[in-house]
């Protein structure tokens, strides 16, 4: 008999394990379960809405998907619809691909205030993600602080300052658009709490800040050491000469008539969120960098914003029934196994690090321990979970489905723009009918 796998998740983790359990040679059948209508996690929801290059992997997903051996099972939420329990009676291994969805609290007095938020949200804002369509912040400021150096604070600032033109061929959200380009948004600070030799940035990123049509970068060249000093790896060496490369580039940089400035800031690490019940600034200590960590100097700076988003990481959320590590925010797992048929890969597995295809030896691990734990199936699997699912009342999505939705979004697009996306969930199944 087959092994039946249920595999939560359809971002780049859940499909690169479904892709490497049929490349094993394991006789399975996958279940993947999706709590969204449509799949592809971080592809649809957090990457850029300018970066359609990156998303196009999603092609390759498509093609797992498809297999014989596939099954999708979209707007399937574990937890309201569905246990981990239930799963477990009936599959033979449950793979955990569900990410790290939560931002992690900045843990600084008045991070509490209107006009906070954590990049999970905002990002999931203008990539139109049901969860945070409603999220309406107000960008009626001439100044937004983002907090963190990596390529999400990156993203957000991007898509900040880019202008209409520059932004024809995303599919950010109509409402993020409007909201985006009609802001006074002048100034973006990015805050790095270590320097620009430890910052995270990767550099094809990096660069394109330089490249604007209506925004320069800005860096105080008096924040730029002349080598890269400390203990790196050669490779490591090497991206962060190139990185500080390309900041002094940007310190050379003359406005050239550009109406926005983004602003590479390092060595600030935010102390307090200022202002009544909404932002008004926010309070930073400069810092030096002593054995790879930042430590405060007792010098102090404010810089006055509208707007505070924290781009500095995720955790992911305890599941029902699985035991948490809360120190890492991660499923307690060894390698990936969490115990009793349960396997987790990704940002659940490790954190919220890597690009997209470093889901790919998480996928091969996971079925390597699939292959061994299981030399045959035992479980009922799909037809078991289809009965539930129907004596539970659930609307479940299929893959052919989500098909449907995808043609109707491409049709939807607005001229140039590759897609115009639903926003809810209820827009998704209503294009079913
Ligand atoms: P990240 O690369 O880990 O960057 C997080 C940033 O937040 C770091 O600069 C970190 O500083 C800072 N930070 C953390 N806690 C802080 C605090 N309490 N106060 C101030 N700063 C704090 O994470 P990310 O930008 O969220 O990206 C997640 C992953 O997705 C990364 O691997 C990234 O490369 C990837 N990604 C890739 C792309 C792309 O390839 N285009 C796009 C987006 C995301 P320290 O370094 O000092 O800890």
């Amino acid at each position: 008999m087959s092994i039946s796998v249920a595999i939560l998740g359809s971002g780049p983790g859940g499909f690169y394990a479904a892709d490497a359990l049929l490349k094993s040679g394991v006789d399975c059948r996958i279940d993947i379960i999706e709590r969204l209508p449509t799949p592809f996690g971080l592809i649809r929801g957090g990457v850029a809405p300018d970066n359609q290059t990156t998303k196009r992997v999603a092609k390759s997903f498509e093609r797992t998907a498809l297999k014989d051996e596939v099954r999708y099972f979209g707007n399937v939420e574990v937890g309201r619809d569905v246990s981990i329990d239930e799963l477990r009676a009936l599959y033979d291994a449950v793979v955990l691909a569900v990410g790290a969805p939560l931002d992690r609290p900045l843990g600084i007095p008045g991070e509490d205030k209107a006009g906070v938020f954590g990049s999970a949200a905002f990002v999931g804002w203008y990539n139109a993600h049901p969860d945070f369509r409603d999220l309406n912040p107000d960008l009626n400021t001439r100044a937004v602080a983002v907090i963190g150096n990596g390529n999400v604070a990156i993203d957000i600032t991007r898509v900040l300052v880019k202008t209409r033109s520059e932004m024809m061929a995303a599919d950010l959200a109509d409402y993020a658009a409007e909201a985006i380009h009609d802001a006074p948004i002048a100034d973006v600070y990015m805050f790095g709490r270590r320097g620009p030799v430890e910052a995270k940035f990767t550099n094809v990123e990096l660069r394109e800040m330089g490249r604007l049509e209506d925004c320069v970068s800005v860096v105080d060249p008096a924040q730029l050491p002349d080598a890269v000093t400390g203990d790196w790896s050669d490779r490591d060496r090497r991206l962060r000469e190139k990185n500080l490369a390309t900041l002094r580039e940007f310190a050379a940089m003359t406005p050239d008539g550009k109406s926005k400035r983004a602003h590479f800031v390092f060595h600030a690490a935010p102390v307090e969120v200022l202002g009544g019940d909404k932002v008004e600034g926010l309070r930073l200590e400069r810092t030096r960098v002593e054995g790879g960590r930042a430590v405060g100097t007792g010098e102090f700076f404010e810089v006055k914003c509208g707007l505070v988003i924290a781009a500095i990481g995720y955790t992911s959320e305890p599941i029902d029934g699985i035991a948490f590590d809360d120190k890492r925010g991660i499923v307690a797992n060894s390698n990936g196994r969490v115990g009793d048929g349960v396997y987790a890969v990704g940002w659940v597995k490790r954190g919220p690090t890597g690009v997209i295809g470093t889901n790919k030896p998480d996928g091969q691990s996971v079925a390597a321990d699939i292959r061994a734990d299981f030399p045959q199936g035992k479980k009922p699997g799909r037809e078991a979970f289809e009965k539930l699912l129907k004596e539970k009342g659930v609307r479940w999505v299929t893959y052919s489905e989500w098909q449907t939705i995808d043609l109707r979004e491409i049709e939807n697009a607005p001229p140039g723009a590759p897609r115009r996306k639903f926003t809810t969930i209820e827009e998704m199944l209503a294009a079913l009918e």
